[in-house]
Order: structure tokens, then C-alpha cells, then sequence
């Protein structure tokens, strides 16, 4: 992360904030910089918070989510640490619970290939052990006999993202964040030495200080006129929900392909695909009877659930899988919050922090260089060319 004062937004704590997009991402850097004294206003293209936020199965999967040590597990772990925290303010600041339960994840193996890799992981993971077959059932005795034992990881815990979304909402409304919904962003407004200094919208071109980019799938569409090919798409994910008579799991089970998620109203989220098809967000019949086979591999008695819904939404997916945080140097005064691909939920207070951090000009506590906008540049060069 560059340090130059002249790739920052040079913002103080009266400086007006915009912010575009508002997901769980636009919402946490808004309660964030409400707290530091920021004037926000969010602008959404439709109602706040119906997009991927609240498609998500609102898993904290620092653990089960990565696949080797580095920066970006460092990134989910530092989130995850500070979610108590973050849950317990917003709780208080909303009156509403975000329905954060300390359960962890069982992260069972279903073939040998799946076994070794989740084996693999040991050496560097923390907060996880391996469990054998029995071991798992005698936690959760549903589970399904055939599984190849699995991992333990008693510190992914999860929330109701469609609680946390009503929470955050109430939080910054409460703060006096202006929010804007129905409200397009067409375009970023810049200065002749390239600064930004406003966005176009539906309603006429709005100014600030700060312009924060937290348009999720969207946000390439706004840096392209800049030059900046930002290399993301969406990445369509649906979930479906059912209820049993009687309680089934404890934990969030997951294995390759398919996670069941227990909520506190007996409900369970099972989720997800991954598809790479545009803006595409229908959500599709076969999906439903595929995510039923794979559930109930793992839990044979969801056959016999209630089915209550489904739904499915865009995760902003990156090339290299890694959000953009902060500054890009060609463009001060706009800052990049996007690209939480899977793990959005689970990274909102991070990025509210690290947001903040930027904004301020502070030193971050976190090696920041993988997730840099400045990357796009390389990753998508032959658009330049
Ligand atoms: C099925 C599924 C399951 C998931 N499960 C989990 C999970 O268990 N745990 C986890 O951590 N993550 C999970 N995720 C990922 C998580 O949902 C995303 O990473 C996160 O929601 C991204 O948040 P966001 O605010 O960047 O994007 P979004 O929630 O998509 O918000 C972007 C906002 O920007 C607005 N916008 C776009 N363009 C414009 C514009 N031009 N002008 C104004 N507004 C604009 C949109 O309307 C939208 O409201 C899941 C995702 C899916 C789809």
C-alpha cells in the first residue's frame, strides 16, 4: 500500500464520505467512518442490501474458506477476531440481533482426494483439528456414516446476514448517513489533474471529498472510463432453505460442493452454486433438487425437510480471488472496496477498519500489498494495449 499523502483521499474526520453501493461492504465503511466523524451518504442503484449480502449464508469461514497460509488469510482472521466486537455495536446501536451464533464449522470429507487436501491444511491452520468418522457423528450424530472424517474448526462461527443487514442499516441510519437508494451511480466525476471528486447519478452529479467504490459485482463498470479494467465478474450463487421437525446439526456442516447452515429459526441454508453467467440471478429448479442430493449425502434426513425457499445472488468474484483495498495512485480521492468474491460477510468489519485506515492516512495493521487496486493494471494488460 503506497503511503503517499497524494494517494489518499486526504480525508479528515468532517470530510464528506460517498459511497458507492450499499452492500454489507458500502455499510460497514459507512458505520465506520460515521464513528470517526465522517459526513456519509451511500447511493444504491436499488434498495440497500438486496444484493449479495443478503443472498449469503452469512458463514465466518476464515478457517474452512482458505486454502493456504498468507496475506488473505491473515485478512479473514483479523476480521473474524473482530466480530464479537463489531456484532455487540451494532446490537446495541439497532436494538436488533444479528443472530450471531458461536458454533463452528465440521468441514467433512466425503472421497479420499477431498480427505488429503483437507489433511494438507493442518501444518498452518489454526483453531482446527482432525476429527475420525466417529468422533464426528458423536458431535454431530446426523451426519452421514460415510463421510472420511473431517476438520474441526470451532472459531468459524456465522451470523443471519439478512439480520446483520437490517442491524447495519438501522446503525448508520441512526448515525445520520444520508442513504440514497434508487439511485444509480452512471459515472465518477474528475478533476483535470486526474482527482475524483464526484459521481454522477440519476439525481445530478453529487461532490465529495472521498468517493468509496463498493459497487460489488458492478464496479467495473465505473472504473473502465478511468482506464482501470477492473478484473472482476459475478459469480451467481444459489442457496435454498428448509426446516426440519427436529433439530439436525449444531454446527454448520460442510463438505466440497455444499454447506448446511443451522439459523436460530430452526431453519437451515443450504448453499451454494458457483456459475460464471453474467447478471444473470433467476433462481432455477434443478439447482434445488442438485443442492438437496448433495445435503443430503452429507445429512440423509434433510429428505425428509420442509423446503421454504430459494434465492440466489451476484458474488463480486476477482481473477485472483483477492478484494481491492485502498488507494489507486492514478485516481486520488477514490477509494476500492470490492471484490469480496465469498467471503464478503465475513470481511465487513476488515474492511470498514481498513477503509478508515486508508482514509486517515494511518499505518494498517495488515500487509495490504496483495489486495492493492493498482494490480488490475497488470492482471488485465492486454486490455490496454
Ligand atoms: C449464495 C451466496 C452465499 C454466500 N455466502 C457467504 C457466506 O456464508 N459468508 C460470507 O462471508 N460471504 C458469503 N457470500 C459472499 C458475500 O455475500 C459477498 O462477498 C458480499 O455480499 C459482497 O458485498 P458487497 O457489498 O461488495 O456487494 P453487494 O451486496 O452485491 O452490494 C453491492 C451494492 O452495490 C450496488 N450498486 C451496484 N452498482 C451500482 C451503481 N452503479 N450505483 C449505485 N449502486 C450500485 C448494488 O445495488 C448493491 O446493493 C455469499 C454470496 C452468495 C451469492
Amino acid at each position: 500500500m503506497s503511503t503517499n499523502s497524494n494517494t489518499h483521499a486526504n480525508g479528515n474526520a468532517s470530510s464528506k464520505a460517498l459511497i458507492i453501493g450499499g452492500g454489507v461492504i458500502g455499510c460497514s465503511i459507512a458505520y465506520e467512518l460515521g464513528k470517526a466523524g465522517f459526513h456519509c451518504t451511500i447511493l444504491d442503484k436499488g434498495a440497500l442490501l438486496q444484493e449479495a449480502s443478503t443472498a449469503a449464508a452469512g458463514m465466518l469461514g476464515a478457517q474452512v474458506e482458505t486454502h493456504h497460509p498468507g496475506s488473505f488469510y491473515e485478512l479473514c482472521r483479523a476480521s473474524q477476531a473482530l466480530y464479537p466486537e463489531w456484532v455487540e455495536e451494532l446490537e446495541q446501536a439497532s436494538c436488533l440481533s444479528v443472530q450471531y451464533i458461536r458454533e463452528g464449522v465440521l468441514r467433512a470429507a466425503l472421497t479420499q482426494e477431498d480427505e488429503k487436501e483437507l489433511r494438507s491444511r493442518l501444518p498452518w491452520i489454526r483453531q482446527a483439528e482432525w476429527l475420525e468418522t466417529e468422533a464426528m457423528l458423536q458431535l454431530e450424530p446426523e451426519l452421514s456414516p460415510f463421510i472420511r472424517g473431517g476438520l474441526h474448526l470451532p472459531a468459524d462461527h456465522q451470523v443471519h446476514p439478512v439480520w446483520l443487514a437490517r442491524a447495519l442499516r438501522a446503525s448508520i441510519v441512526r448515525q445520520g448517513c444520508r442513504i440514497l437508494e434508487w439511485t444509480p451511480a452512471f459515472s465518477l466525476v474528475s478533476a483535470p489533474n486526474g482527482r475524483v471528486t464526484g459521481v454522477r447519478t440519476s439525481e445530478g452529479t453529487l461532490e465529495s471529498d472521498l468517493v468509496i467504490l463498493s459497487a460489488g459485482a458492478w464496479s467495473p463498470a465505473l472504473t473502465a472510463p478511468l482506464g482501470l479494467q477492473l478484473p472482476m465478474f459475478p459469480v451467481k450463487g444459489q442457496c435454498i432453505s428448509v426446516k426440519t421437525e427436529a433439530p439436525l446439526i449444531r454446527s454448520t456442516v460442510f463438505t466440497k460442493g455444499c454447506y448446511v447452515v443451522p439459523k436460530l429459526d430452526g431453519s437451515y441454508i443450504i448453499g451454494a452454486t458457483q456459475v460464471e453467467a453474467g447478471f444473470d440471478k433467476r433462481a432455477t429448479t434443478g439447482v434445488i433438487a442438485d443442492l438437496h442430493d448433495r445435503a443430503s449425502a452429507l445429512l440423509p434426513r434433510i429428505a425428509d425437510s420442509e423446503f421454504l425457499g430459494t434465492w440466489a445472488g451476484l458474488r463480486p468474484g476477482t481473477q485472483d480471488g483477492l478484494p481491492f483495498l485502498g488507494a489507486w495512485e492514478e485516481a486520488p480521492g477514490l477509494i476500492f472496496a470490492t471484490g469480496h468474491y465469498r467471503n464478503g460477510i465475513l470481511l465487513a468489519p476488515v474492511t470498514g477498519r481498513i477503509i478508515r485506515q486508508v482514509v486517515l492516512a494511518e499505518k494498517p495493521e495488515l500487509d495490504l500489498s496483495l489486495f492493492e487496486p493498482s494490480r488490475a493494471r497488470i492482471e488485465a494488460a492486454p486490455a490496454f494495449t
